[in-house]
């Protein structure tokens, strides 16, 4: 067991996944062909949203989201400050201005009790939108936020790179599935190597709203358009107008094929990481030197399992030394030299960094072998057993 490296998260490859990707190697299409097409249909079904856009990657789908939802100066956004700093850069792509509220200490989601009090102690206006992030794995009650949003005229980017498959109970005990957007404008989604379905690099957006969709898929190539509805004037068959500054976002066609066949044993994967999150649970539930354990939770994508300790430091040291690497998710926002250089400081958020100082992310993955996961559980009952 020494020998081989256990990390935090990694892909798993299948043999269809290769054949796909050389499949399409293969076909007239490199970049943005039919597989595209194909990925944002079973995408969109998969979460339940209406339309999907396929993307670059997670970021290019948080920036064409602001600017699809007109992200510009002295606008104001609320996000969380624990998230990947990407959550929050989108804002200032667009030139708008970011502002963090507190975590939930208990579910390490933005607690939506802070976002109204924020909202509610600030001239009206002040605000036009809130990044909420499903944080591990864990769906933010979308309804309650989406509930603020409206009263307050806010519209909403679902962070949701970790939770594709993810839901929580609404109002009328029905599963709300994370990206389904019922309650939000949009959601967004990353396809990096450590997230549950990989393209290597890739991003989804999904949405019920046609015309943040039409404005999207404009976005994502150049602000380039050639429908012939949306023509100001029409040479032949070759014209095309650029209506609007838009980037080159797309996905090529050989990671929409590795994507459509991730996506096919997506659900056994889920339901493989939730096994793993109940061992883990079970293994440490009794230890009093390991906190915050909240139970294997219902809906929950574990796209990591957390704990936490005073000694995080040593035990992320120990393991490192046993060939295991974990991982802390995340330093917050707010605390990274960028965002201290607009202001924010230490102890602006007392729970995010409380919670920054004792979380470690353990190894959890699908292809995480049975006998893997008892190594890092023995490795980390080992350590405290010294410490
Ligand atoms: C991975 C991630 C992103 C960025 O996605 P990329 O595909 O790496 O650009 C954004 N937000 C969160 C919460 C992430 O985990």
């Amino acid at each position: 067991m020494q020998g081989k490296s256990i990390p935090y998260g990694r892909q798993s490859i299948s043999e269809e996944d290769i054949k796909a990707v050389v499949t399409t190697l293969q076909s007239d299409f490199l970049t943005q062909g039919p597989r595209i097409a194909e990925f944002e249909l079973k995408f969109a079904s998969y979460v339940g949203a209406k339309y999907a856009v396929a993307v670059a990657n997670g970021t290019a789908a948080l920036h064409l989201s602001a600017m699809a939802l007109e992200v510009g100066p002295g606008q104001r956004v609320i996000t969380t400050p624990i998230t990947f700093c990407a959550s929050a850069n989108c804002v200032k792509y667009c030139g708008g201005e970011v502002t963090f509220a507190d975590i939930d200490p208990d579910t390490y989601l933005l607690d939506i009790d802070q976002v109204r009090k924020l909202l509610e102690h600030s001239p009206k206006g002040s605000y036009t939108g809130i990044i909420p992030v499903d944080f591990a794995g864990r769906t933010l009650n979308m309804e309650k936020l989406g509930t603020l949003a409206k009263e307050f005229g806010l519209w909403i980017i679902e962070d949701a790179c970790h939770a594709p498959g993810a839901y929580f109970m609404d109002s009328q005990n029905e599963r709300q599935f994370c990206g389904k957007c019922n309650y939000g404008d949009v959601a967004i989604f990353s396809f990096h190597p450590v997230k549950h379905i990989t393209c290597g690099e890739g991003g989804m957006i999904t949405t019920n709203n046609e015309s943040l969709y039409k404005r999207l898929l404009v976005l994502r190539t150049h602000g380039i358009t050639k429908d012939p509805a949306m023509l100001q004037e029409n040479d032949g068959g070759w014209y095309y107008e650029m209506q609007t500054l838009g980037y080159n976002y797309r996905l090529t066609d050989f990671q929409a094929a590795l994507g459509i066949s991730q996506l096919d044993k997506a659900a056994d994967r889920l339901s493989r990481r939730r096994e793993i999150a109940a061992v883990y649970f079970n293994a440490f539930k009794e230890k009093p030197y390991i906190r915050g354990q909240s139970g294997v939770i219902d809906g929950h994508a574990y796209h990591l399992y957390i704990i936490r300790t005073a000694k995080r430091k040593g035990l992320y040291d120990f393991l490192k030394g046993k060939n295991i690497f974990p991982q802390v998710h995340y330093i917050p926002v707010h605390r990274l030299p960028y965002y201290q250089a607009l202001g924010w400081k230490k102890g602006d958020f007392p729970h995010a960094e409380k919670y920054y100082e004792e979380c470690l992310s353990l190894p959890m993955y699908p292809t995480l072998s049975g006998e893997e996961q008892q190594y890092v559980i023995n490795c980390v009952d080992e350590f405290f057993e010294g410490n």
